[in-house]
């Protein structure tokens, strides 16, 4: 028997004249990603995908959860396919659909005809079939009305399909259909719940990560590389650039007031991280902050660090609860690596009374005592960059 994933898409249907672009773009990321999965076609026709498997060595379960991480799709079904005829159906159905079944108690039938030269019409391929899935599932009985499982019947083109239910994809759009974004990655929950759900929209990622080394460690670096691979399996490969802020930090320290120390950093990674936009073709920066979460997420530290910026700086969470942010992160599996205790250069001579109601001219007076442009300069000079794939 065949198996086959049919993949759906939602949103990117109203897309008119760029839905062919939108399409490619999808069959593209399911290639990728079904490589790590044996080997598999892709092939597309009536707003379907169908992921088929080559050979007999394949893991359909993985592909199955990893095409589910692909944006832009909005419903999987895993099914079985056969010819266009009610017997190949019948047997379809005898042999695919009982370990689908087993904790069932209720279904119905749902059929559809793309072609319409099939000689039943959908009704009547829905009434037979059912009577196929009660000869095969006897303890199963028919609920029109709220039933524990849809057995679908597809007639089309080339084949027939069987399923037993659909699973919800990723949603969102394309990978990289909106462009490029610049995540400003930290350790932290939220910053990865940020970049996912801007890629969600359609940004390809490019990421940067400011450490302090020695004062911040390897192992905080490898765990913000470990959070970007886990985030990749959503996002696509994603290009991190790693900077140091160990010189700057050490500045600020010495050279002004406790109080902006902070201020001061968000603005350098501002100004660092824009010019690594511009350098990378990324059209916006993306950052994880949240109103009013820490002191340096008021409305009035937004504004002070904001300015830097020469491109729209989104920021997804910003309206969002800690638990509200908790609750995505969970479902994207970063949630358990990002609460593993290690030091974020945030947290590095971290003021012991930051200002939480900055005026931007006192800040802009600290500032004058260090040497901003050239700072910032020799910062991006100096980055490493990785390119990150994801970690399955
Ligand atoms: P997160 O959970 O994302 O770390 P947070 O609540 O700890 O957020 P902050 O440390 O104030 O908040 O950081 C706010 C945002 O600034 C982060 O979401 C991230 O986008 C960016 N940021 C903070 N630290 C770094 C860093 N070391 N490297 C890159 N970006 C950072
Ligand atoms: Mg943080």
């Amino acid at each position: 028997m065949k198996e086959v994933l049919l993949c759906k898409y939602g949103e990117l249907i109203l897309k008119g004249a760029n839905k062919s672009v939108f399409e490619d773009a999808l069959c593209k990321e399911l290639r990728i990603r079904s490589k790590h999965f044996g080997h598999f076609t892709v092939d597309r026709a009536q707003s379907t995908i169908y992921v088929t498997p080559v050979g007999d060595d394949y893991d359909m379960d993985g592909m199955l959860e990893a095409a589910g991480r692909v944006f832009g799709i909005s419903a999987l079904c895993r099914a079985a396919a056969c010819e266009k005829n009610m017997e190949a159906i019948r047997q379809t159905i005898r042999d695919y659909l009982p370990p689908f079944m087993k904790s069932r108690r209720t279904f119905k039938v749902e059929a559809k005809r793309s072609d319409k030269t099939f000689p039943l019409d959908s009704m009547e391929i829905a009434a037979q079939a059912g009577g196929m899935v009660l000869e095969t599932c006897p303890w199963l009985t028919v609920d029109v009305h709220t039933p524990d499982v849809v057995v679908k019947i597809e007639i089309r083109e080339n084949e027939a399909y069987v399923h037993a239910g659909q699973f919800p994809g990723a949603g969102g759009m394309p990978f990289g259909s909106a462009g490029t974004g610049l995540l400003l990655l930290s350790g932290g929950i939220d910053s990865p719940v940020a970049g996912y759900m801007m890629a969600k929209r359609g940004l390809r990622l490019e990421a940067v990560h400011f450490e302090s080394f020695p004062y911040t460690s390897e192992l905080a670096l490898d765990k913000v590389m470990r959070l970007a691979g886990l985030m990749a399996r959503y996002t696509g490969p994603i290009n991190m650039h790693i900077v140091s802020l160990t010189q700057i930090q050490e500045k600020i320290q010495a050279l002004c007031d406790e109080e902006y120390f902070t201020l001061l950093l968000r603005r350098y990674m501002m100004a660092i991280a824009d010019r690594i936009a511009e350098q990378t073709g990324s059209g916006a920066l993306i950052t994880g902050e949240s109103l009013g979460q820490v002191a340096s997420q008021t409305l009035q530290a937004i504004g002070v660090t904001n300015p830097l910026a020469t491109r729209p700086v989104f920021r997804p969470c910003i309206g969002m609860d800690k638990e509200e942010i908790i609750r995505i992160a969970r479902k994207i599996d970063t949630f358990d690596t990002s609460i593993e205790p290690f030091e974020d250069c945030c947290t590095v001579f971290t003021p012991r009374h930051p200002k939480t109601k900055p005026e931007l001219q006192k800040v802009l007076a600290q500032e004058q005592k260090l040497d901003f442009l050239n700072d910032v300069e020799k910062a991006v000079d100096t980055r490493k960059t990785k390119y990150i794939l994801a970690h399955y």
